[in-house]
């Protein structure tokens, strides 16, 4: 096995939720991603399932969990290739998936490859949800800016996770990755360069807090880094409405 075990961040009897399993070895000079999947009655979702890099890992963890034909649903919480970039191959392996992504990016999805377009639902601006046979419901949640101007969360009410795409991501130094977060205090210094140049600005920081506002959220699941969860949910939603980032730094960005 050239990848780690998957973790079970949740787990009812006919619902679960997945971080798989990372590659064995610390890649250097590409950006650690994190692939999550939800079990909810029959259906599969995956959510962020990655790039052409990943894909061959992600498959065998994933045909580890479950059967390839109850993959019903892909999520991409953005564009970006890290995230996207594996639309064809995800296709062609599950028939019968549908692929989420907001509206701003379907047009561009093709120029990862060619593929049926009745694949494809845009969410829009103002989110959505994903409805699940057994009845259940994922929230899509407006992140937009955060970091890409159409961006969308996922919230879990059965598991209380929240996957946040680049919300929440960590970047580890070589020989410093671990997959839950047990010091968010010394956890912080690996979110903040990622946040403060990728996120758009402290405003919609506060906006994206005030819309999850009224969210039960038992942990904070993001795209690169570590699983946030328990007490240190609020601790990190107060660190991430009082950043400063982006646009409020410009100066400092654009400065030589
Ligand atoms: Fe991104």
């Amino acid at each position: 096995m050239d990848h780690q075990s998957s973790i079970t961040l949740y787990e009812q009897e006919d619902h679960k939720f997945y971080l798989l399993g990372w590659e064995e070895q610390e890649e250097e000079g590409i950006v650690q991603t994190n692939q999550y999947v939800i079990l909810s009655g029959k259906d599969v979702v995956l959510l962020d399932p990655g790039g052409a890099h990943v894909f061959p890992r992600v498959l065998a963890n994933v045909a580890e969990l479950f059967e390839l034909k109850d993959i019903k649903h892909i999520f991409y919480s953005h564009q970006d290739p890290d995230v996207s970039s594996g639309i064809t191959l995800w296709l062609s392996m599950t028939e019968r998936s549908q692929v989420y992504i907001s509206g701003l990016w379907t047009r561009f999805l093709p120029h990862f490859g060619i593929y049926d377009h009745r694949r494809i639902t845009a969410i829009p601006d103002k989110g959505g949800v994903i409805s699940l046979s057994n009845g259940c419901t994922m929230k899509l949640i407006p992140s937009h800016f955060l970091h890409s101007t159409g961006a969308f969360s996922l919230y879990d009410p059965t598991s209380r996770i929240l996957f946040t795409g680049d919300i929440g991501a960590a970047i580890f130094p070589q020989g410093g990755r671990y997959p839950v977060v047990e010091n968010f205090e010394k956890h912080i210094q690996y979110m903040e360069g990622f946040h403060k140049r990728y996120m758009a600005s402290n405003n919609v920081c506060r906006r994206w807090v005030k819309q999850i506002s009224s969210l039960d959220i038992a942990a904070i699941a993001p795209q690169h880094g570590a699983v946030i969860r328990g007490d240190d949910v609020k601790k990190f939603l107060s660190w991430f409405e009082n950043l400063q980032c982006g646009m409020d730094l410009i100066e400092t960005i654009y400065e030589a």
